[in-house]
């Protein structure tokens, strides 16, 4: 099969490849390197069945000829990460309303199968979990910047189901909740590889708000396959899934147990959300999916806990790759 990964340099995208590679697959990335890096498909580089066009997926000419040439559309390129939201907002919303655009736009003229990752922004601040794919979504006003990630993956959303509807596409969707692995950088915001690193460093850990928000991570290698078993259910096409971990945690739990982990000296530090993010942030408090619906499609079942997560990441960080 030839495969199109749009963001594939990046992290859930260069494992996503990689797995491809592994079953014996033809893969096609498209980066612009925005957030994504080389670095993360260098060990990809030297298979004759791995290709990389550094580009923007909004530039359509490359894309016609990427898109024409393969089997399916995997779709991750995307703005991501709470700070580049907060502070980049142009370019988030720009990015994941047109790059979609584009990308069904694509698949519909030459009748391709589309994978969409979405995420779990999309349930907001909703409080009513595990969140169900059908769920009502909560969203704080259009004043508050970090609302815009969620609505433009909701845009993305709608203008899935519409090619699905309308031009019979085989659009399938996937929301994906808070996914952690090697190759992930906390310079985008993200939680456990800042953590890690800090800890390893022995400087302060610094938990946003009271520390109580609760979030679920799930291992980038079980997510990466969820994705893969998913296109390959036709039955999936037209629908959306929850793909994840469902094991909940607080995240000063989360600092305490990287900190014992890691035999770290950090002192752990709390940062009211106007300092860490923007004036008026507002988080989400708590985040836990409900699977059942990508348990009974494909029998969904993540193999890695969060300390296996954790002792991978640790793992990774020790070996000279402190750098965030
Ligand atoms: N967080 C934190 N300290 C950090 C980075 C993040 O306490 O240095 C918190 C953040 O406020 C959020 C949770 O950790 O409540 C997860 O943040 P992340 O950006 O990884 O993902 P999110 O779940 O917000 O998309």
């Amino acid at each position: 099969m030839r495969v199109l990964i749009t963001g594939g340099a990046g992290f859930i995208g260069s494992h996503l490849a990689e797995e491809l590679l592994n079953r014996g697959d033809m893969v096609y990335v498209i980066d612009d390197l925005s957030t994504g890096r080389l670095e993360n498909v260098e060990h990809l580089m030297s298979s004759p069945r791995f290709n990389i066009a550094v580009e923007t997926i909004l530039n359509e000419t490359v894309m016609d000829r990427l898109v024409s040439e393969c089997d399916v559309i995997y779709h991750l390129a995307a703005a991501v990460g709470v700070e580049l939201i907060v502070n980049k907002p142009v370019e988030v919303i720009e990015r994941n309303i047109l790059g979609t655009e584009v990308v069904l736009k694509l698949a519909a003229r030459y009748l391709k199968d589309v994978v969409i990752t979405s995420t779990s922004e999309i349930y907001g601040k909703s409080d009513r979990v595990p969140f169900k794919e059908s769920d009502d979504r909560v969203l704080g006003p259009t004043t508050k910047n970090r609302w815009s990630y969620s609505s433009t993956k909701a845009i993305d959303e709608f203008l899935g189901l519409a090619y699905h509807k309308e031009r019979n596409l085989g659009v399938t969707i996937v929301r994906l909740f808070n996914t952690v692995g090697p190759r992930q950088t906390g310079q985008y915001g993200m939680v456990i590889p800042r953590f890690v690193v800090k800890a390893l460093r022995n400087e302060p850990i610094t938990v946003y708000g009271n520390g109580q928000q609760i979030r679920c991570f799930g291992y980038v290698g079980d997510v990466v396959n969820g994705i893969i078993s998913l296109a390959n259910h036709k039955e999936a096409n037209g629908q959306i899934f929850n793909l994840g971990n469902d094991q909940p945690i607080s995240i000063l739990d989360l600092a305490k147990k990287i900190k014992e982990k890691t035999n770290s000296k950090s002192e752990i530090v709390f940062v009211p959300y106007n300092e860490a993010y923007e004036e008026g942030f507002e988080d989400m408090s708590v985040r836990i999916p409900d699977l059942t619906k990508i348990k009974t499609m494909i029998g969904y079942e993540p193999k890695h806990n969060l300390d296996m997560i954790l002792d991978e990441v640790i793992k990774y960080f020790s070996h000279d790759k402190l750098a965030i």
